[in-house]
């Protein structure tokens, strides 16, 4: 069906429609190619206008600046499905490299306890030959030592070619432990990351436990970055996500994009998650921040957190989007304070 045919067939009302067209509008003004990673960022985009995600990419557009592909990978979102058969792919290989070093190492230990045994059968009959035999069994034994020491060397070699393949196969699960690690984890303040969040939100989310979320978010921060350059921006998110782990340790603390962080209180009521967040967000506002070199004061940093109570089975994208509003608020109220309902 061509695209016309399908605009008669949907109707120019229908809101499937308009969203395929706000999609394709904005890839266009953007000048970003309709691929399907920009095509899934554009879909996350604009079906809410109101996610946290179109409030970055408004801020990042603002007065008519063009999203560059790097601002996409820095806004982290890729297809759903996607990243899930690539988490998916990387567990399945780890769970598979870790069988086969089991069986490595099994096999290796049978070797061992074989070639032993051959050894020591050989070595006695040998005893029982030169102790009874006669000349010419003097010469079917060479011959028979012989032999088995050329099989004892293979087996040997074998058993160490083993012992390489082990290795290799340990260190390329370890390696892939890694890669798994650091998919989950933000490289400047060494948080998890988004991706690890929402795993853990899903986990927690099964359980039925009392769970609460918080978005975090740290006020008037461009203007940190255009006062003091971005590698003291850079260096304050890193004092920050530090604060925010020590004073709310035992939950889960994610650098979830830019600026912001969330946390997910796990098994925690509203109140009691509000009185921790509260005494991070004065933790952190009380800090004396100065440059390295200067010692000069970098003046008050500060955040505004939104919190708020997960109903059993919600969404993240429900729960989110509430805390969301509730850190909106807090901005409104003035900023440096939590907002949670
Ligand atoms: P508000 O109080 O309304 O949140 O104001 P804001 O200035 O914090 O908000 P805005 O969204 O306008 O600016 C966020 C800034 O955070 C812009 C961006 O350059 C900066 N930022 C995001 N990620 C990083 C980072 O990794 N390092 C540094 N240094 N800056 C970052
Ligand atoms: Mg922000
Ligand atoms: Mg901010």
């Amino acid at each position: 069906m061509t695209v016309a045919r399908a605009a008669r067939v949907a109707g120019v009302d229908d809101p499937a429609w308009q969203l395929y067209e706000r999609i394709g509008t904005f890839l266009f003004d953007q000048r970003l190619e309709p691929d399907p990673a920009n095509f899934a960022f554009a879909w996350h985009l604009l079906h809410d206008s109101d996610s946290p995600l179109a409030r970055a990419v408004a801020a990042l557009t603002d007065g008519g600046v063009r999203l560059t592909k790097r601002d996409i990978e820095s806004l982290g979102v890729d297809s759903p499905a996607s990243a899930r058969s690539v988490r998916e792919k990387a567990d399945g290989l780890v769970a598979q490299t870790q069988m086969q070093v089991e069986g490595f190492q099994d096999m290796v230990q049978v070797m061992r306890a074989e070639t032993a045994g051959f050894g020591r059968d050989l070595a006695a009959s040998a005893d029982a030959i030169r102790r009874y035999g006669t000349g010419s069994e003097g010469a079917l034994f060479d011959e028979l030592s012989r032999v088995t020491a050329t099989m004892l060397e293979r087996v040997h070699s074998a058993e160490s070619r083993l012992e390489n393949a082990t290795r290799e196969a340990t260190e390329l699960r370890d390696k892939l432990e890694e890669a798994r690690d650091n998919a989950r984890r933000d490289p400047l303040t060494e948080l998890p990351n988004r991706r690890a969040f929402e795993e853990a939100y899903a986990e927690l989310a099964a359980t039925g436990a009392g769970l609460c979320v918080a978005l975090c978010d740290v006020d008037h921060f461009k203007a940190v970055n255009d006062r003091f350059g971005h590698a003291v921006g850079d260096r304050v998110l890193k004092t920050i996500a530090e604060t925010l782990k020590a004073s709310c340790a035992g939950h889960l603390v994610a650098r979830y994009g830019g600026e912001e962080f969330a946390i997910l209180f796990a098994d925690t009521a509203l109140e009691s998650a509000r009185v921790t967040l509260d005494n991070a967000r004065a933790t952190v506002a009380a800090k004396r921040y100065r440059l390295r070199v200067t010692d000069a004061p970098l003046g008050g940093i500060t955040f505004s957190a939104g919190l708020t109570f997960v109903a059993e089975g919600e969404p993240l994208a429900t729960s989110v989007g509430r805390a969301d509003r509730l850190l909106y608020a807090a901005k409104k109220d003035g900023r440096n304070c939590v907002h949670a309902s």
